[in-house]
């Protein structure tokens, strides 16, 4: 990755993307800011801009509309200087899975699934075919705990770790790298905008410490990265235990505990 290089984040104009933007501003990278509110971001940009001598373009999308998403997606396949996708815009959602309603659960599905999937797909083929790049995923722990209760923002974060891991396995071997962060909670606006009151949360990470550990990981060249998990171990032991599952699985016939009696 060199200075010169543009890095496309989405959900720049707050929270963990906000940060992701100043961190690689100081890195030197230009940037493209992609989210809703514009104003927010142009503020950013001109901060950015002034204090790091970056080149930071806005571009403001609401990535659950079908038009706006298909022009990040024609920058990332077109633009041959962005050689790094920050996928991070995403929605949080408060209340039970009986307490949703369809217009929600599409909004988060379109954002959280939809948007993450297209966009990486838009600059992989570039980023394999020049061998080099970086494309990371914003997933959360939330995606390994449907005891949390948040049901489909969960389902969604799940998604993104397996995509991850999918576009690992692909896309490792032609030259290009692909991290999933697994943030806990983190002290940005998600939760406000999800309806959660942030001083119910009984401990909550600084954005700043996570994006540095986040970066940590991505310098390191990790697939996965849980800055809040204490004992990395753990994550070892769990993909291990996937592994295991599946060597027992043989295709040909049931296990015997599901013959007919
Ligand atoms: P945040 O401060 O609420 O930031 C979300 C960003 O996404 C904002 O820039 C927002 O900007 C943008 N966004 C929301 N809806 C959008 C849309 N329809 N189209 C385009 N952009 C949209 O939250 P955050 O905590 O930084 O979240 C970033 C990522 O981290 C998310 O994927 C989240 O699931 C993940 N995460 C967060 C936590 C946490 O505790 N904070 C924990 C685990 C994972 P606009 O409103 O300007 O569009």
């Amino acid at each position: 990755m060199n200075t010169s290089s543009y890095v496309l984040i989405t959900g720049a104009s707050s929270g963990i993307g906000a940060t992701y933007a100043e961190r690689f501003a100081v890195r030197g990278h230009n940037l493209v800011l992609v989210a809703r509110d514009k104003a927010r971001m142009d503020v950013l940009a001109a901060r950015l801009k002034g204090l790091h001598g970056v080149a930071v373009d806005v571009v403001a999308a609401d990535l659950t509309r079908a038009d706006d998403l298909a022009i990040v997606e024609r920058r990332l396949r077109e633009d041959k200087r962005i050689d790094t996708l920050i996928n991070n815009a995403g929605l949080a959602q408060s209340g039970s899975f009986a307490q949703q309603n369809g217009a929600s659960i599409r909004q988060l599905i379109d954002l959280n699934i939809t948007a993450v999937t297209c966009l990486a797909a838009a600059i992989a083929p570039r980023l394999a075919e020049a061998g080099t790049g970086n494309i990371v995923n914003l997933g959360s722990v939330v995606g390994l705990a449907p005891e949390l209760g948040m049901t489909v923002y969960g389902a969604t974060k799940a998604y993104v770790l397996f995509l991850s891991q999918g576009l690992h396995l692909e896309l490792s071997p032609k030259g290009v790298y692909v991290q999933a962060v697994l943030p806990a909670a983190t002290r940005t606006e998600i939760w406000e905008r999800a309806g959660i009151d942030v001083n119910t949360i009984p401990e909550i990470m600084d954005v700043d410490e996570l994006v540095d550990a986040a970066l940590v990981g991505f310098d390191r060249r990790e697939l996965i990265t849980i800055p809040p998990l204490h004992v990395a171990e753990r994550w070892d032991a769990l993909d291990g235990a996937r592994k295991m599952l599946l060597s027992d699985i043989r295709q040909a016939h049931p296990a015997e505990r599901y013959s007919a009696l």
